[in-house]
């Protein structure tokens, strides 16, 4: 099996850059082994970057649409004749299984492909005037330069999202990576110079939250910022932009809950809400993290849902055997939720599987669990898990689900497993989240739209109203 060799530098106005010390240090979070230590980025660097970005921004917007979504295109070419090592890439610095970095970078070609498609259906409006003799044109405008800051847990896909949707509409980037996993969006930018984007249109920026990312979202050359991450980071960057007044789109974190009534099809539920689990440890901002279920059937459910779980297998995503999860992302994810646990348990709570870390080496592991009998006491019912953890509580009936479910301040992902459709649609009226998905797994598609509300975020991503974002209405009132 071929080790990848993890390199990162900052691309800049057309060039990697060098000279920067390299002062984080960046692991593979399957065994501890160090992958190597990547550059922090600095105002100066910040400053280039947002320059180079400003002076190609008019000469990219001037140019077709199409053009700019053929750039896409090839780009998408690139990516999917080079699968197999982006897949260990990102495998090998996020912990995924093998399989599943593999569908994010066939995701990332897809995207591309998809946003593309977009460029010949990008549409203005004319609307009638009260005035005789008039017009009024609604066109859609390109934002100008936009910052995009990523989270780890899809690196690769994640740079996609952001940069296919905001370039196709005549924007110009400036991305900065998580400082977890810069290594995919090295690739990506070597992927943005093999394809000869004109310099400047695509720039990456290499460095932690608190020194590039506040730099660059508080710069006043910045006209949006394409923010995904935790909801902290996220009220600290609207807040840092507020300064210019500059446009937000925060994707932000969740606490997804999950119904399951007395018609469900239980087996169905249970796979669903195991692939919930297991899918990159439970380290997406949709996995559900609470199950409601109807009291008649809560036995069964939470006696099959824990059976499910502890067949969770997990190892090293490259290692001979294949498991069906990885690690957590890094130590302070094992201990973090290991704390969320222990506190549940000090409350009462019975640990139906799981519980504690998984010893596999020094790899950062969390064995897949299920927790029954939690009470509102438990730091874990209100907090974020992002892991391989689930609650299973019991509810009189569908009311109180919503109920529940409601009481949180997230409001991103939710979903419903019933076969009765009135009951389904009461549950989609009466969820404030933004998704809600109904007897299926929680997994966004290219062209629906990913979108939370509350404190999950502003704004949204995906499909024709997740393009639109990148741009804003301009109105000409014209007399002829
Ligand atoms: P994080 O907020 O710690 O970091 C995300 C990025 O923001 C990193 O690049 C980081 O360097 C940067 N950053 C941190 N503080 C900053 C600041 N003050 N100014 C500018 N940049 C700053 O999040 P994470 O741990 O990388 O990702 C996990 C979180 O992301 C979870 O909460 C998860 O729910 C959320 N997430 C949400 C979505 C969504 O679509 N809603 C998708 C994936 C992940």
């Amino acid at each position: 099996m071929t080790n990848i060799v993890p390199e990162f530098k900052h691309f800049v106005a057309g060039s990697f850059a060098s000279g920067y010390a390299d002062s984080i240090k960046v692991y593979n979070p399957a065994n501890g082994v160090l992958l190597g230590a990547i550059p922090d980025g600095d105002e100066n660097l910040v400053n280039d970057a947002v320059a180079a970005a400003r002076a190609a921004q008019d000469g990219w917007a001037a140019r077709p649409a199409n053009e700019r979504g053929q750039y896409l295109r090839r780009m998408a070419k690139i990516v999917r004749e080079n699968t197999s090592r982006l897949a260990r890439v990102v495998a090998t610095e996020q912990g995924k299984v093998l399989s599943l970095a593999e569908m994010e970078v066939f995701m990332a070609a897809e995207y591309l492909d998809y946003m593309a498609e977009w460029a010949r259906r990008i549409e203005g409006e004319i609307i009638s005037s009260d005035r005789a003799r008039e017009n009024i044109f609604l066109f859609r405008r390109p934002m100008g330069v936009v910052a995009a800051i990523l989270p780890w847990n899809f690196p690769f896909f994640m740079i996609v999202r952001k940069a296919a949707p905001a370039l196709v509409t005549g924007n110009t980037v400036v991305m900065k990576p998580s400082e977890e996993t810069p290594y995919s969006a090295y690739e990506f930018a070597k992927i943005a110079a093999q394809v000869e984007l004109p310099t400047g249109v695509f720039n990456l920026v290499g460095g932690l939250g608190q020194s590039v990312g506040q730099a660059l979202v508080g710069h006043p050359g910045i006209d949006m910022v394409s923010f995904t991450g935790s909801s902290a980071a996220g009220s600290a960057i609207m807040a840092n932009a507020a300064r210019n007044i500059t446009k937000v789109n925060l994707e932000l974190g969740g606490k997804a809950p999950s119904i399951v009534l007395a018609d469900a099809n239980i087996d169905l539920a249970v796979t669903m809400l195991k692939v919930s689990k297991s899918i990159n440890s439970g380290q997406a901002c949709n996995s559900t993290e609470r199950v409601f279920v109807e009291r008649a059937i809560y036995a069964e459910f939470s006696d099959k849902l824990a059976a499910a779980v502890a067949s969770i297998s997990f190892g090293d995503p490259l290692g001979a055997t294949p498991v069906d999860m990885g690690p957590l992302i890094n130590r302070a994810s094992v201990e973090r939720i290991g704390q969320l646990v222990d506190d549940a348990r000090a409350n009462g709570a019975e640990i139906l599987t799981g519980g504690s870390r998984g010893e596999i080496g020094d790899g950062c592991y969390f064995r897949p669990t299920v927790i029954a009998n939690t009470n509102a006491n438990m730091q874990i019912l209100k907090r974020e898990i992002f892991g391989p953890v689930i609650l299973v509580e019991p509810v009189d009936d569908l009311d109180e689900a919503i109920k529940l479910a409601n009481a949180n301040e997230y409001g991103l992902s939710s979903s419903i497993f019933t076969s009765n459709l009135g009951s389904a649609m009461h549950a989609v009226n009466s969820l404030k989240y933004g998704e809600t998905y109904v007897n299926r797994e929680n997994f966004e598609t290219i062209q629906g739209f990913h979108a939370g509300v509350r404190r999950s975020g502003i704004g949204g991503t995906d499909g024709k109203h997740g393009l639109y974002e990148y741009m804003h209405t301009q109105v000409a009132y014209i007399q002829n």
